[in-house]
């Protein structure tokens, strides 16, 4: 089973996410082993404090070094090998499907959760984790990127959703965008769906989805082709797909 610990000011925040749906359900069938620690039970302060002001004055409160320490080492104690840190900040690598499915194959995993201005440095340099982005924009805190990075991973473990297909298929799995989706009824507001998925012709579905797929890559993210590996059938499509695009737009 994966071991997942977050360190967070809020456990409480990432708690109540993580019990629902279906990373609640892989929890309580033991698919993945998730703890939420409080970082505020881990300083020395007799008034609990976890946060003061920067050196060098400026704005905010900077998190202290040793209460995250504390916290990561009391996490350490509780497994024989110390597990894979992740330090969620703004600064860092932005997630990726692929880091997703790396992450996904590790055993343990420890998020750091940062809040106000940051965290002290120092701690950054003691644990050495791997700094991860959501995104270049900045949050209150690193609470929302764990629970994304969480979900992100625990879907791509073994049973958490009914079959590897369910993922396999989606946007970004393989470097392309999914194709479109519909479901009952089948004409809704005078649209209706496309007469091939009505068909129950497998080839033709697989092969009416693999061109969607890549016509929506290549009208909504034409950058994701440049590091797809194109297969020879894949070429020659995009290549009368582009025509059709271009002919649409009376190129
Ligand atoms: N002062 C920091 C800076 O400019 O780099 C930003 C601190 S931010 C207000 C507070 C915390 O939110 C960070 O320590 C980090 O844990 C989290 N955070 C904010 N934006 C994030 C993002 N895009 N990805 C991951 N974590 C983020």
């Amino acid at each position: 089973m994966m071991r997942i610990d977050i360190a967070t000011l809020f456990p409480d925040m990432c708690e109540n996410v993580l019990s629902e749906s279906i990373i609640g359900r892989a929890r309580k069938r033991q698919l993945v082993d998730i703890t939420c620690h409080n970082i505020r039970d881990f300083t020395n302060d007799k008034h609990r404090r976890v946060d003061d002001t920067p050196y060098g004055g400026g704005m905010g409160m900077v998190m202290q070094a040793d209460p995250i320490y504390r916290c990561y080492q009391h996490i350490c104690s509780l497994q024989s090998v110390p597990p894979h840190a992740i330090y969620l900040s703004p600064q860092g690598k932005t997630l990726t499907q692929q880091r997703c499915k790396e992450l996904a194959r590790l055993p343990s995993i420890m998020l750091i959760c940062g809040h106000y201005e940051g965290i002290d440095e120092r701690v950054i340099e003691k644990i050495s984790p791997e700094e991860i982005s959501i995104g270049d924009y900045v949050l209150t805190g690193g609470e929302l990127p764990a629970l994304v990075l969480v979900d992100a991973v625990v879907r791509l473990r073994d049973g958490v959703l009914s079959s590897a297909e369910c993922f396999e298929e989606e946007s970004h799995f393989n470097g392309l965008l999914e194709y479109p989706q519909y479901t009952r009824p089948e004409e809704w507001e005078g649209r209706t769906v496309p007469e091939v998925l009505l068909s129950g012709h497998h080839a033709n579905i697989e092969k009416w989805r693999a061109k969607q797929s890549l016509i929506r890559t290549y009208k909504k993210r034409a950058d994701m082709l440049e590091n797809y590996h194109l297969t020879k059938e894949e070429k020659a499509l995009l290549k009368d797909i582009k025509a059709e695009v271009n002919e649409e737009k009376g190129e």
